[in-house]
């Protein structure tokens, strides 16, 4: 176990180096107390990730609604509000939030824009197949790459708060620590499917970078692109690769429509999960948080797969 945990702190040097750079500089002036800066995420996932790393030393808030696509999501007036108010905008990028960009011109015109995907850079960055010629924006789903994000938040909130930087530093350090531990448990609980039973089809294209880290096999996605109904021949040609491939189930997310999952399901024979939780949070405590919905997450895999 305590090997294990120093493997795991190890192998987050790129993470901690990142935060070392981001540490506000010795003797640094600090700032007199002057209230909550006022921090907007994207996606209750990614805010999950901001709020480990505030405290209670920003106020942080989420513009697309738990339970909602943020890659078919059309914003509010409370978004514009919120982005007036903001010091900084957290987005994913990498194509995930296309509706942004026009919000972020006309209403973020006080706060820095930090886009967590640019974290990951060269040959971590993957092409998902059903999205040719595009990078795919999940990365958040690979704790490693959500150690990342919190390496870029905590540069982030720091240069714009620097009288709360060693409080986010201190947030930041103990966040990493539970990334690390998420991670090592996943191994050994993906380890505990049956090799031959390790693949996965999902509703989107969320898992590719999840399935890469754990040695789950990415057989395909039923959306062949954001918000676009498969046709009858991807439904047969999919079910077909769940036959040849063995795989034992169909994993989709609350926020669609379970039809399309039920009915590949139904043609390949196989169960279907409608509760794996991604691109959004879900509303119960247990879902609350980033770690809490992914040891969700690998459980429901591990159940679903390795039975
Ligand atoms: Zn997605």
């Amino acid at each position: 176990m305590i090997l294990d945990r120093c493997k795991g702190l190890c192998l987050s040097g790129i993470a901690l180096a990142l935060l070392s750079c981001a540490h506000a500089p010795a003797g640094a002036p600090s700032a007199a107390p002057s209230g909550h800066i006022v921090v907007v995420a994207t996606t209750s996932t990614l805010a999950s990730l901001v709020r480990a790393v505030a405290g209670d030393a920003a106020t942080v808030q989420a513009l697309v609604p738990i339970g909602v696509s943020p890659e078919t999501y059309e914003p509010a007036p409370r978004d514009v509000v919120a982005l007036e108010n903001a010091s900084v905008v957290f987005e994913n990028g990498a194509g995930l939030e296309t509706w942004l960009a026009r919000l972020i011109t006309t209403s973020a015109t006080h706060a820095h824009v930090i886009i967590l995907s640019d974290a990951v850079t060269g040959a971590n960055r993957g092409e998902s197949p059903y999205r040719p010629q595009a990078t795919n924006p999940h990365f958040w789903l690979d704790p490693n790459y959500a150690e990342l994000y919190v390496a870029r938040i905590t540069q982030a909130l720091s240069a714009a708060d620097p009288a709360n930087a060693n409080a986010y530093h201190a947030n930041a350090t103990a966040e990493i620590a539970r990334l690390q531990q998420l991670d090592l448990w996943t191994r050994k609980r993906i380890a505990t499917i049956p090799v031959q039973q390790r693949a996965m089809i999902t509703f989107h294209d969320a898992w590719y970078y999840f399935d890469r880290r754990y040695g789950l096999r990415d057989i395909g996605a039923i959306e062949p692109s954001p918000g676009r109904e498969p046709s009858a021949k991807d439904l047969a040609a999919l079910i077909e690769l769940a036959r040849v491939n063995h795989v034992r189930a169909i994993f989709a997310e609350p926020e669609f429509s379970p039809r399309l999952a039920k009915q590949l399901a139904d043609g390949a024979g196989i169960s279907t999960v409608t509760d794996l939780y991604d691109d959004s949070l879900g509303d119960t405590p247990g879902l609350s948080t980033y770690e809490g919905m992914m040891r969700h997450n690998v459980t429901t895999i591990v159940q679903a797969l390795g039975s």
